[in-house]
């Protein structure tokens, strides 16, 4: 998979409506911008919906019939992108329930302000504004961490992400994400599980997460 996009589980997870709510909202976000992960999905979804339909006696699925009807009616790409409001797609404008203007951003680190909209079943999700330059100290993580940029840029090692990317660590990737460029960089953080700071200052920076 090229770096950028989701992983093909978590775009069959939300084609079969098994994402968690933050993942649902993270590919959501990443459709927007994404012709070929929207094309992706539309082909999942109608694979999930003709296996259900050419179900012989048993439920056992027929996957040749469902293949058959595929070809029959190619999906149209996927749907057209929703709007963006000012910097942030539609289902997350929406979801954040405030104008982006009047976000009550809250100091989490130097040049780090962050807006916590979302904590329910060990699942965190917040937006992050990261002035460039600035850094999230070294750190790893206990579950998943999603991110998906959509101002400015996230650079993570020798890895760039611009608006629309989405970006995937886990408990093997201990790194050191910064904002790039010359502007903000805003984005969407979805974390199932805590972080752990393992760098210069970890053990103060713990205490505090
Ligand atoms: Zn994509």
């Amino acid at each position: 998979m090229e770096t950028g996009h989701p992983s093909t589980r978590l775009l069959a997870a939300y084609a079969l409506g098994r994402a968690t709510e933050g993942a649902e909202l993270a590919v959501s976000a990443h459709l927007t911008y994404c012709a070929a992960c929207r094309a992706e999905v539309a082909r999942m979804e109608a694979l999930a919906g003709a296996l259900v339909e050419t179900e012989g006696p048993e439920g056992e699925p027929d996957l040749e019939a469902a293949l058959a009807r595929l070809d029959e009616a190619e999906p149209e790409g996927g749907a057209p992108a929703p709007l963006r409001r000012g910097p942030l797609p539609a289902p997350v404008a929406e979801a954040i329930g405030v104008n982006f203007d009047e976000i009550p951003w809250r100091f989490r680190l130097p040049g780090v302000h962050e807006y916590s909209f979302r904590n329910e079943e060990g699942e965190s999700v917040s937006l992050l504004r990261v002035r460039p330059g600035a850094a999230i100290p070294q750190h790893t993580h206990e579950a998943e961490e999603l991110t998906v940029v959509f101002d400015g840029e996230l650079v993570d090692g020798d890895r760039r992400y611009g608006p629309g990317d989405v970006a995937f660590a886990d408990p093997s990737v201990d790194h050191h994400p910064r904002a790039g460029g010359d502007r903000p960089c805003i984005c969407l953080a979805v974390l199932s599980g805590g972080l752990t700071f393992t760098g210069r200052f970890g053990r103060a920076l713990n205490l505090f997460s």
